[in-house]
């Protein structure tokens, strides 16, 4: 049974709207621009192209691990090509940051020799949401329901409850579940060996989007603690230009100046509906896109006292 109430619908339609408002350009992975960001990890950055998330393909002796697929098997070809290259003959395995469109629904065009990693709250989301966010997505675009076209999520080879550890051959790669931030199944690649973290849509440029009915601002502000606590020295966000803690310093800053304006708006007895007016008027110029912002107060009001 679909569970999707309107709070929920009014952020994945803003994380639509936002992606159409800009005539972008056309979805699509450009594998040309793969380059080697550390010694066994090679990035194809998205150019900061809506519903275009940043590929990460890490090469071990034994084995090579990609992050996130583009959107539809159109894109995750493109991506398999690029990791087939550096691959050879090694063992594939495939993981994504988290079961939206544009991360995931690529998947279908790997082959069935890949291993494909999900956590077991990213499996939850799979059943629970399926392909809602998808059928949004292409109902926008005539390319986007061309790319989307037959897609659909690809069954886990290896599940996993909170962390993983995948040793490629020479590199260390452990995968946690983070919880609900993001979306309740958000994954953070770990590359130990050479301290690149793959952070998903959990610390990025762009504002936080509270994407899921699950998503917490508390629990967002801990995750943050666990991944700066791993001292990574690049930081790969699934959307957006690599940096460095900054890029972790920069959501806390952002979750925690929304939770102290919303709750002092919550304490003086306002609705939430006027919260989100007053914490906007007063946000609004530092951090303009307001569906956003709209879905982080609602968090907040919620879960605070
Ligand atoms: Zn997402």
């Amino acid at each position: 049974m679909i569970k999707l109430y309107s709070p929920f619908l009014a952020v994945l339609l803003a994380i639509a709207g936002a992606a159409q408002a800009q005539a972008p350009a056309d979805p699509l992975v450009r594998p040309e621009g793969l380059r080697q960001v550390s010694a066994h990890v090679s990035i194809i950055p998205d150019n900061s192209v809506p519903l275009v998330p940043n590929v990460g393909i890490i090469v071990g002796t034994k084995a090579v691990l990609v992050v996130d697929t583009g959107l539809g098997p159109r894109n995750g070809a493109m991506v398999l090509a690029a990791a087939q290259k550096l691959a050879g003959t090694r063992q594939l395995y495939l993981v994504t940051t988290h079961f939206h469109p544009e991360h995931d629904l690529g998947a279908q065009a790997f082959p069935a020799s890949t291993l494909m990693i999900r956590s077991a709250d990213q499996r939850k989301d799979i059943s629970e949401f399926g392909l809602q966010l998808a059928n949004i997505f292409a109902s926008r675009s005539a390319i986007n329901a061309e790319l989307l076209k037959g897609a659909d999520y690809r069954h886990a080879n290896i599940s996993f409850g909170q962390d993983l550890l995948l040793d490629l051959g020479g590199v260390r790669v452990l995968m946690y579940a983070m919880g609900p931030n993001h979306t309740r199944g958000d994954v953070a690649i770990w590359v130990e060996t050479d301290k690149v973290l793959f952070a998903g849509d959990i610390a990025m440029r762009a504002q936080p989007a509270f994407a899921s009915p699950y998503s917490s601002l508390s629990h967002w502000l801990e995750s943050l603690d666990r991944l700066e606590a791993l001292h990574p020295t690049l930081v790969v966000p699934s959307h957006g230009p690599s940096g460095g803690v900054e890029l972790i310093e920069g959501y806390r800053a952002y979750l925690k100046e929304v939770r102290e304006r919303t709750l002092a708006e919550k304490r003086a007895g306002k609705t939430v509906e006027q919260a989100i007016e007053v914490v906007g008027a007063a946000m609004g110029a530092k951090y303009p896109d307001r569906g956003r912002l709209g879905g982080a107060v609602k968090a907040a009001y919620t879960e605070g006292k």
